[in-house]
């Protein structure tokens, strides 16, 4: 049986089948020679990154750059989205924080490898947007928000894990004081221009950091990011 018509048995439409093929070939040539974790490969195989994207930008929704999903803002290239998540090291027992769910792909990857995924997002009509196609999906083992991120979720804290997906002037002190004992903070620290991915490990009373590489985020807005323009 051709790789067509097992498509057509399982249901699938041609539509489906080269989201599918676009989807491996972007594990194959963008993921597989830089992320070495197999959770993270198998959770980026398995999430459908095209329904995060709307209009006409959605066949590019697994080439190699980030895409605008409205309202100024981003969804991540892929490389970004598997880097961040491997440097949490996620076993699937963790509680994340995740600041600016954007389209909510980032928070569907994290949602197939952690237990309880808590994010928020500054802007509400994204947030909402986010809500609808994740819930399509059938994930439920996540909570979202609209406020300004930098000051955390002191409701559910702590947290093992916090990432933050959009680029900081300086760590915001709400996010270090919600991390767990042994929890790690992933953030992108820099200027408007560039930023550095960072890991801040807390161990007991004092904070780790190391450098992870370069990048480049859209700003993360509130109280203890970037002041709203
Ligand atoms: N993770 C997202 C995804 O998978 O689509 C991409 C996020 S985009 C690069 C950064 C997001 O952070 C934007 O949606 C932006 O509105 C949001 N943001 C910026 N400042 C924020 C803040 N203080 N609190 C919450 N969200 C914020």
């Amino acid at each position: 049986m051709s790789r067509h018509d097992a498509f057509k048995k399982r249901g699938l439409t041609d539509d489906q089948n080269s989201y599918y093929i676009a989807r491996k070939r972007m594990i194959e040539e963008q993921l597989k020679p830089a992320i070495r974790d197999p959770l993270v490969i198998e959770a980026m195989s398995k999430v459908p990154r095209h329904k995060f994207i709307e209009g006409a930008l959605v066949d590019q929704a697994y080439s190699d750059y980030p895409l605008n999903i409205g309202e100024g803002q981003t969804i991540s290239q892929p490389l970004i989205v598997a880097m961040m998540t491997e440097a949490l090291q996620l076993k699937g027992t963790e509680k994340v924080l995740e600041i600016g769910t954007g389209s909510g792909y980032q928070t569907a990857i994290l949602c197939e490898l952690a237990k309880h995924v808590y994010s928020v997002e500054r802007i509400g009509k994204l947030s909402n947007r986010a809500r609808r196609v994740l819930y399509d999906l059938s994930y439920v083992n996540f909570t979202l928000r609209v406020g300004d991120g930098t000051n955390g979720w002191s409701e559910a804290a702590p947290f093992d894990r916090i990432i933050v997906t959009a680029g900081a002037p300086a760590i915001p002190k709400p996010l270090l004081m919600q991390l767990a004992d042994g929890g790690m903070l992933v953030i992108p620290v820099g200027n408007e221009e560039s930023q550095m991915l960072k890991i801040v490990t807390k161990e007991g009373a004092s904070y780790r950091e190391k450098d992870v590489s370069g990048c480049r985020f859209v700003k993360l807005i509130g109280e203890y990011g970037w002041r709203v323009e």
